[in-house]
């Protein structure tokens, strides 16, 4: 049997739950600190989230840990179509709640509880995973994370770093900084909660050296899992302007395998190769134009690292620590 150059998440779902799991999505409508008024950063370079769907009205007082009727039956009718598509089209058995959109630790404890567990009530759930940003983690919210341990549910964190270089994240507006990442991964660890470290290949001003760099520093954290980005370029970005200026362009499918296999071989052997694309829409974005597919790229991935003899963990070494 062929042994598989990575480890890619499927297969430690699989290995978990002996099974295929798949995610729920939910956006509960939370914002990000990085794209309001009054703060010094107006968002990261390559984001194109202005103008998207209302936001979740943070409550003061009294009201705070309850949901709004509204948004209740929004995370309903999102749940309801999602876990209906996911028994159609694959029979699915396994699920895991996943709130993805922008910053979903960014609101009180209180009302993360109460938001995370109206969703958590709508279906049996073996996961829960939350997608935010470094500065959206205190002890607070990190404490009510872990509770959910309690409850029998695995609980992950996927944490954007994107570069461990302070002048690129500087040059793309991420409005934190190395240090903030490494408190909030601390705190992550210190309560024993899986992270997930968001990187992104083609930032604004880097190419190998820093790449590199930064995976070696990722490596170094031994993180539980990692999802590696190819850098997109929206028309509804300010980085938009650069591309149309010539300063900045997208990687190739061929530069990102390449950055993706080192960083891959740089990666211990036990994190979890969770995403090796940026997804969005073709007809939404300046840059990359015909990139393959999620699927192609997998497969392509695949087949050159057995190919090459390539392998996760080949390049990674303690002294890194
Ligand atoms: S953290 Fe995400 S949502 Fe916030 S500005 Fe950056 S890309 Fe946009």
């Amino acid at each position: 049997m062929i042994k598989e150059p990575f480890h890619s998440y499927g297969s430690y779902l699989k290995k978990i739950y002996g099974a295929a799991a798949f995610r729920v999505g939910i956006d509960a409508g939370f914002s990000c600190p990085n794209r309001e008024h009054g703060r010094e950063s107006p968002g990261c370079s390559y984001c194109d989230a202005f103008g998207a769907r209302a936001m979740y009205q943070r409550t003061e007082g009294a009201l705070a840990d309850q949901v709004d009727e509204n948004l209740k039956q929004d995370i309903a009718v999102q749940t309801g179509k999602a876990v209906e598509f996911l028994k159609k089209r694959y029979k699915a058995q396994m699920l895991l709640l996943y709130f993805q959109a922008f910053s979903s630790t960014y609101a009180s404890a209180g009302e993360l509880r109460a938001v995370y567990d109206y969703a958590l009530s709508l279906q049996d759930y073996k996961e829960l995973i939350v997608s935010t940003r470094p500065d959206c983690l205190d002890r607070e919210i990190v404490e009510l994370l872990a509770s959910y341990k309690q409850r029998g549910l695995d609980v992950w964190v996927e944490l954007g770093l994107q570069s461990s270089n302070d002048e690129t994240l500087k040059r793309v507006n991420r409005g934190h900084s190395v240090s903030d990442f490494e408190a909030a991964y601390s705190l992550l660890n210190d309560y024993g909660i899986k992270t997930a470290v968001h990187l992104i290949f083609g930032l604004p001003g880097e190419g190998g050296t820093e790449i590199t760099e930064t995976c070696r520093y990722t490596a170094s954290l031994n993180p539980a899992g990692v999802k590696f980005h190819n850098l997109h370029i929206p028309y509804n970005s300010s980085l938009y302007d650069d591309f149309l200026q010539g300063r900045i362009d997208a990687l190739t499918t061929e530069e990102h395998l390449e950055y993706v296999i080192s960083a891959i071989e740089m990666m211990p052997e036990s994190t979890v190769i969770m995403r090796l694309t940026c997804d969005s829409r073709e007809d939404e974005r300046a840059a990359p134009k015909g990139f393959l597919k999620k699927t192609e790229f997998y497969n392509l991935l695949r087949t050159e690292m057995l190919k090459r003899g390539a392998f996760q963990g080949r390049l990674y070494s303690n002294d890194l620590v």
